[in-house]
């Protein structure tokens, strides 16, 4: 058999994006049994640098073996039981996939539907918390199918008012804009190792408040879920609890993880934030001249994905795939109702630089023969 022989592509998508050289090293190292003290002390490492990518003090703070969709089960298959009112903030699929999963698990679900590329309405998912008094009050932070960034400061203290826990999806956000999970009180957060951590997809790291542990603990139903069950994984992961064997973990992942945590922390998160936030600024620029517009007014927009209104009679699917194929650039198309009417554009982690928005810009005007 021929060795693999993959195009080179610049990854301008909704994730993965493309990867850093260490980060392409740590994936080649050796293997390690699971239970090999050097790998377990890697473990260790990992969980710590996670808290402090997401800014928390939570013990219980792990990579989830999976992409970030793991993370999303993991979150609701240990919290939910049949029958728990549950309020989701919908407003693109990533809101839609959280509500449908509680509606998997027997849950009462309420959809606070908005518009797709507009945040929620903070006051509606406030009252709704006060009449409905869910288990689980759920939003997703950097929803990527529209570009629209959700901000979860203020909501906890009313969610926990009204007896239940704060679910905040920063699949997309984590290391790439403010993820701040202790100042939010945010009780379990999830996210995905492809985006902003440049790495490549199948690790979701999460983390559960004490309050959202407590909650696990008094569960009167077993967890729906051999693999993602959180009391299973935390025997294998509590360094005081003996590491009995749940699930083998992938190994070269967290190899990987634990470099691109490493790079995320010696560029510090705000300055990592920074350049997110330069990059788009950069992009929706470069771009105006073009005729594309952002979807998404300021104030709500994520940085890591930019989501651009096209300019009238662009033949939006044709030039993607000369983008792809011609040039190897992959940017993504709109989802759902947004299909065919936008661009979603991914400035993440690695490659949020200036070099490659100029890249795309300067092949955009070739192709467009402007
Ligand atoms: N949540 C958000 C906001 C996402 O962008 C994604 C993936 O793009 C997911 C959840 C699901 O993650 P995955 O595709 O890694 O399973």
């Amino acid at each position: 058999m021929n060795a693999l022989a993959i195009p080179p592509r610049l990854l301008l998508g909704p994730g993965p994006g493309n990867l850093p050289p260490e980060v392409l090293a740590a994936l080649a190292q050796p293997l390690l049994g699971h239970l090999d003290p050097v790998f377990l002390t890697l473990v260790e490492e990992v969980k710590e640098m996670l808290r402090r990518v997401f800014r928390t003090a939570n013990p219980v703070t792990f990579p989830v073996s999976g992409t970030g969709s793991a993370g999303m089960e993991a979150a609701l298959v240990n919290l939910l039981q049949p029958g728990d009112r549950v309020l989701v903030a919908v407003n693109g699929v990533f809101g839609v996939r959280l509500a449908n999963l509680a509606d998997r698990l027997g849950a009462n679900t309420l959809r606070l539907e908005s518009p797709w590329g507009r945040a929620f309405d903070r006051a509606a998912f406030l009252a709704a918390v006060a009449s409905e008094r869910p288990r689980l009050a759920c939003l997703v932070n950097g929803e990527t199918s529209t570009g629209v960034w959700q901000d979860p400061a203020g909501l906890a203290g009313p969610v926990h008012a009204a007896g239940g826990l704060l679910v905040v999806d920063c699949v997309t956000s984590l290391a790439g804009q403010e993820v701040a999970v202790d100042d939010w009180q945010a009780d379990v957060v999830y996210a995905g190792t492809q985006k902003c951590l440049s790495c490549p997809p199948g690790l979701a790291p999460v983390t559960f408040s004490p309050r959202a542990l407590e909650a696990f603990r008094a569960r009167t139903q077993p967890v729906p879920s051999f693999y993602l069950d959180l009391g299973e994984i935390l025997k294998y992961l509590d360094a005081g609890g003996g590491r009995a064997y749940h699930h083998t973990a992938p190994i070269s992942m967290v190899y990987a993880l634990h470099q691109a945590l490493s790079l995320v922390l010696d560029e510090g998160l705000e300055a990592r934030w920074q350049r997110h936030h330069d990059a788009a600024a950069q992009l929706i620029t470069a771009l105006a001249p073009l005729g594309f517009t952002p979807l998404v007014p300021e104030g709500e927009r994520l940085h890591p994905l930019t989501t651009l209104k096209l300019p009238a009679g662009l033949d939006e699917a044709g030039l993607r795939r000369r983008l792809l194929v011609e040039e190897g650039i992959e940017i993504g198309g709109g989802l759902g109702p947004l299909a065919g009417t936008i661009w979603r554009i991914g400035l993440m982690g690695h490659n949020a630089r200036p070099e490659h928005v100029e890249r795309l810009v300067s092949t955009l005007k070739c192709l467009l023969g402007r």
